[in-house]
């Protein structure tokens, strides 16, 4: 029988989840950063598919120093950045990631290249040799704030930044980067790169941000992909998430879609930047907020 559900494309981003830090200023320049990159992704993703559009909106974010992921990425404790990213596209079933790889541009593109590997988790100083084998050129992602919140021994929890898409062929990509905590144990692995982070089925994708270890002691992605599965709706999977993580006091945020074009998200943080458009337009966390 020809199956010809019309499927809707729909995109959600994020920009971290935590305490909203920085000046209502900032606060706002970040928002609009969000909505125009919503903007440009869902573009990619009507004209490319999901996996481009994911690709695309992780790149833009990793450019911009607002966030911390790529440029603006937060330094670890002995002074060294360290980023970590990955991708999950439910039309091969393949996670791929890379953890702390140093002085590149664009993580998602290693992790996006390494999906194309017959091993796809690459870490520490091997995954940035393993970038100059291929050509990917050096690059200083430190900026002069984030030099000034080392320099302050400033540790937060906000800033990495995600994407999930669901395209016309029905395929859900999730992606996420991130230059981790701030003044963390030199090496530290987060939740980004792992399944626990950043999870996708053919049913639903999801991607986190928030403190990475409670991120992993909850299997939050993977955790609301399959309940999802299972039959619950994908509003249903993320309230029941959060409402967990606030009665245990964790502090984490996602972002969620399905394979019916429904969008979830939800956050046991004071905030949680993101924006989403759902084919008639882009909403995003401040518009809400004022909306409220
Ligand atoms: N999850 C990231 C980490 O633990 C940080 C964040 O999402 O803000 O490194």
């Amino acid at each position: 029988m020809k199956n010809d559900k019309i499927i809707k494309p729909r995109l959600i981003i994020h920009g971290g989840a935590g305490k909203l830090e920085g000046t209502s200023d900032r606060q706002e320049q970040i928002n609009r950063s969000l909505k125009t990159v919503c903007q440009s992704s869902y573009l990619t993703l009507i004209e490319q598919g999901a996996r481009e559009s994911v690709l695309h909106a992780i790149r833009s974010l990793e450019d911009d120093s607002l966030f911390n992921a790529g440029t603006g990425s937060r330094l670890q404790a002995d002074g060294e950045i360290r980023m970590s990213s990955s991708i999950m596209d439910s039309s091969t079933g393949i996670f791929s990631a890379v953890i702390n790889v140093q002085n590149i541009r664009h993580p998602i593109d290693i992790a996006d290249m390494l999906s194309r590997e017959k091993h796809t988790v690459l870490a520490g100083k091997v995954a940035t040799d393993f970038c100059r084998n291929r050509g990917v050129d050096y690059h200083d992602p430190i900026t002069e704030l984030r030099l000034a919140e080392y320099e302050r021994q400033i540790k937060g929890s906000h800033g990495t930044v995600g994407a999930v898409a669901l395209d016309k062929s029905g395929t859900i990509v999730s992606g996420s980067s991130t230059g981790g905590i701030g003044y963390e144990i030199p090496g530290r692995v987060s939740d980004t790169a792992t399944v626990a982070g950043n999870y996708s089925s053919s049913v639903a994708g999801a991607s986190c941000t928030g403190i990475g270890e409670e991120i992993v002691n909850d299997a939050v992605a993977a955790g609301v992909v399959i309940r999802v599965e299972n039959g619950m709706s994908i509003h249903e999977a993320v309230q029941n998430t959060i409402e967990k993580a606030k009665k245990s006091q964790k502090r984490y945020g996602l972002i969620a879609l399905d394979c019916n074009s429904n969008i979830g998200y939800g956050f046991a943080t004071e905030g949680m930047y993101y924006a989403y458009h759902d084919g008639n337009g882009i909403t995003s966390f401040i518009d809400e907020m004022e909306f409220k």
